[in-house]
């Protein structure tokens, strides 16, 4: 107050020079003022003086003591990347499946046992407060979440790195089970506040629609294009904090919303309807309203294509921006310093984007701006399935993006000169490999977009990156091998063990140290303990702990009693007929139909746990689910069955859930047809916290398997390289007729055992296990199935062996680390130097 006294004008005419002055004079922001400032929030910043129920406010006060400490270093940080021109990447994506941020921001900042001791105060513990937190959903399922480990590892070996993405209203949806049907509800993630996000409306960005395209002629008689008559919206961000673990630095996620520009529409105006010309701004903010729930398949609604094009121009040109303010418009080493990561084709008309900038905004050449833009772009490949290509259909882009479908049309006639030079003669070729799709309508093929405007291609896992090199994109990787590289994906260690199972972490910690959190490599030294029967027990009882807290969570959820004395066998992840729910299911009715038969000599009791959302306009997801929750009640109700067999569906698996599952989980299935799931994330998460995999040869389950050694693996099922034969003369019904166990599953099926009361509710199912076209193979891979669930099961029998397994498996899963997987990016395509 003093100081405000004591302003002169001389003071105010320095003002940036007060404001740092101030800032050194700030108070003091640490670990001995964490229960002061907790306090101070609850009571001033948020005006309350009672706890409640539910905790919210506590959990926000807490939210915002932490946030002021990461704000000084998210400062600090940024101020350092000022101080020198440095290279950086920004990592655009449609999804950031984040989940709760407290948990992990505490981890990193070594500031767990302050809030804890804090928190005392209120009579409250650090886990209930923490459970007020919303999960933060905005994103599907492995795409989005991949990315949100990434800004882990990337924070957390100091790489300067920004994400970009969308701050949908409504993320992912919540999940209900309604009589076994699954029922949508919306994420309303918002409604109680989001206290680790600032806004800056002041650095808002323009981004056009619709219009259309003059050409006009600058003073030198050089011709120019101008996107005018659009309509137009703005972009504002929100900035959300990403800790580094324990080295200081915090990077930042951008995340924009969309909002209505001030311009009103004055002839609306004029004729006295100024309530509806207020309405109509409500169209500018629908664009970031609401992800889009499908995964692995694309939509093709125009308004998805508004949000790739709202993200890929906002995150451009507010890095155009702040290039330009500080070197002024020249480009000339601006691909020195910038590198744009592609996680998928969802953000790649940043291509045609950054192409439009450069050449109508900055006024660079054809050949200066491509120089740019294909030296700075480098594209993630995340999936084979031809449905999750992405194509947009002309005439939608002619009307929404006119100017960039230009663009476009010039970088194709471009690109199929240089493929007439590589192939000369073959317009088979020209016509394979162009960017625009040929037929009844033309359609723009996404990821060849993203694939001739990029210097790096990469698949996310071994094998998913030879099938694209040898299949998908094998043109393109005859023109351009060195493009083609792999990325196998991996999972942040600091949430997926350390936050997730802090039991296990302790342990580990008392045998290896703590660096392994940070230097996840260093998880290798569990091997040498693996035969260790003291170290064994300890294991076996933090497994036992954490059983105990998952059967707490489905009990809550299901109403389902988990046994902890059984074998839990988990699969949690998107319900997609790749990923073959369907075959765990047919070996539950397999393990149902043994009971009911008496052959139980040498059962091992099980508890079978499933969880995941279908999207919802996915009727075979949909019913697959219906499928499991009739199972499981025939089961659950079934006194034969009581001590032998449980199932359960939880609902609503989310990022929160999966960190109360796969601590507890013994054996993880990974069991998708081979060749069909690009890597798999939840396979890695499982490994990390002692599980065995039960899986195919397929995605990152193939480098799980070398690195953990096949005697600690179940595998079974057809391999990639085989399915295409398989395919070719497959008879499932002959298969059926020749494999008792499954002759049996299906004569329960097809009898309506699991839907007495809904004749023919399974129809759909059944026919597509007995169509000789069912691409997925389920009756083909059953039998080698059922024989490695029964290895599995005689296995855990000898619990000194299973154990000793499940350690060599947490041991292996270092290369797993996302950090290691970042350090490659950096490498091998971000040449990036720590900070
Ligand atoms: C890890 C994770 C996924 C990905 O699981 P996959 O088994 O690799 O498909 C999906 N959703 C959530 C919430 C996750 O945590």
């Amino acid at each position: 107050m003093t100081k405000a006294n004591s302003t002169t004008d001389e003071t105010i005419e320095a003002g940036a020079v007060c404001i740092v002055k101030h800032w050194l004079d700030a108070p003091k922001i640490d670990e001995n003022t964490l229960a002061d400032d907790l306090t101070r929030h609850f009571y001033y910043t948020l005006g309350r003086d009672k706890v409640g129920e539910s905790h919210l406010y506590l959990y926000n006060a807490l939210a915002l003591t932490i946030r002021d400490r990461l704000v000084a270093r998210c400062r600090a940080t940024r101020q350092h990347l000022h101080k020198q021109k440095t290279r950086q990447a920004a990592y655009l994506s449609l999804e950031f499946l984040m989940g709760r941020a407290l948990g992990n921001a505490l981890l990193n900042l070594d500031m767990t046992d302050s809030s804890r001791a804090a928190l005392s105060e209120y009579c409250t513990s650090l886990e209930r407060v923490a459970e007020a937190e919303h999960d933060a959903g905005l994103g599907n399922g492995g795409l989005g979440r991949l990315a949100a480990c990434f800004l882990d590892s990337c924070a957390s070996l100091g790489l300067p790195v920004m994400g970009y993405g969308i701050r949908y209203e409504y993320g992912m949806f919540n999940q209900s089970i309604d009589n076994g049907h699954q029922i949508e509800q919306p994420d309303n993630w918002l409604r109680e506040g989001h206290p680790w996000e600032l806004s800056a409306p002041e650095q808002a960005v323009r981004i056009k629609f619709f219009g259309h395209v003059e050409i006009y002629k600058d003073k030198n008689g050089r011709e120019h294009r101008a996107w005018v008559g659009t309509q137009d919206v703005l972009a504002v961000p929100y900035d959300v904090p990403v800790p580094g673990y324990r080295n200081e630095v915090v990077n930042t996620l951008r995340l924009w919303k969309s909002e209505a520009t001030d311009e009103f529409d004055l002839s609306e105006f004029n004729a006295g309807s100024y309530s509806e010309a207020v309405a109509r701004k409500n169209l500018a903010e629908q664009i970031t309203m609401v992800l889009y729930p499908n995964d692995a398949s694309e939509n093709g609604k125009e308004l998805r294509l508004r949000q790739q094009y709202f993200l890929s121009s906002a995150s451009l040109q507010d890095i155009l921006r702040t290039w330009v303010s500080r070197y002024g418009e020249d480009f000339s080493d601006f691909a020195q310093y910038h590198v744009f990561q592609l996680n998928d084709t969802h953000p790649s008309i940043a291509v045609a984007e950054l192409m439009r900038l450069l050449l109508d905004e900055y006024e660079l050449d054809w050949d200066a701006a491509w120089q740019i833009t294909s030296t700075t772009m480098a594209y993630t490949n995340h999936t084979l399935l031809p449905e999750a290509l992405e194509r947009w259909s002309v005439p939608l882009f002619a009307k929404l993006l006119p100017r960039l479908l230009e663009i476009i049309y010039e970088i194709n006639a471009r690109f199929l000169a240089e493929v007439a030079l590589h192939w000369p003669g073959d317009h088979d070729k020209q016509r394979q490999l162009s960017i625009i799709e040929e037929g009844p309508v033309q359609h723009v093929r996404m990821a060849y977009l993203a694939i001739v405007g990029s210097f790096s291609v990469n698949g996310v896992a071994a094998l998913h990156t030879e099938l694209l090199k040898q299949g998908l994109f094998n043109d393109f990787y005859q023109l351009w091998p060195q493009k083609f590289n792999n990325k196998t994906n991996g999972v942040t260690p600091r949430r997926w063990l350390a936050h997730c199972n802090p039991g296990l972490s302790q342990l580990i910690g008392s045998k290896i140290g703590a660096n392994w959190v940070a230097d996840f490599s260093q998880i290798s030294k569990l091997r040498d303990l693996a035969g260790d029967k003291a170290f064994q027990q300890q294991w076996r009882e933090v497994k036992q702990a954490n059983k105990q807290r998952l059967a707490a969570f489905v009990k809550a959820r299901t109403g389902v009693e988990f046994d902890v004395g059984m074998l839990f066998d988990v699969q949690v992840k998107r319900i997609h007929e790749y990923k073959r729910q369907l075959l765990n299911v047919l070996h539950v009715i397999h393990l149902y139909d043994r009971i009911v038969r008496g052959d139980v000599e040498q059962f091992v009791p099980r508890c079978v746990l499933f969880g995941g959302k279908a999207a919802p306009g996915y009727y075979m997801a949909k019913k697959i689910i219906k499928l499991i929750n009739n199972v499981a009640d025939v089961i659950n109700k079934d006194p034969r069955c009581e001590q032998l067999l449980k199932v359960a569906f939880v609902p609503n698996y989310n990022v929160s859930a999966m960190e109360v599952i796969c601590p507890a989980t013994d054996l993880s299935e990974q069991i998708s047809t081979a060749g069909k799931e690009a890597s798999g994330t939840g396979n890695m998460k499982f490994m990390m916290n002692g599980a065995i995999t039960i899986g195919t040869l397929d995605g990152a389950n193939i480098e799980i398997r070398d690195a953990v050694g096949a005697e600690n693996f179940f595998l079974f099922g057809a391999k990639a390289e085989q399915v295409e034969e398989i395919k070719r003369h497959y008879n499932p019904s002959q298969l059926i007729a020749a494999d008792e166990d499954l002759a049996r599953v299906m004569a329960l099926l097809e009898c309506g055992h699991f839907n007495l009361f809904e004749p023919h509710l399974f129809d759909d199912i059944i026919a597509a296990i007995r169509s000789p076209n069912d691409p997925w193979l389920v009756a083909y891979d059953f039998p080698s199935y059922v024989q490695q669930q029964q290895h599995a099961a005689l296995l855990y029998h000898d619990q000194d062996a299973w154990t000793r397994m499940s350690i060599l498996n947490t041991a292996a899963s270092g290369i797993f680390s996302s950090d290691r997987t970042i350090q490659q990016y950096s490498d091998e395509i971000w040449r990036l130097t720590p900070m």
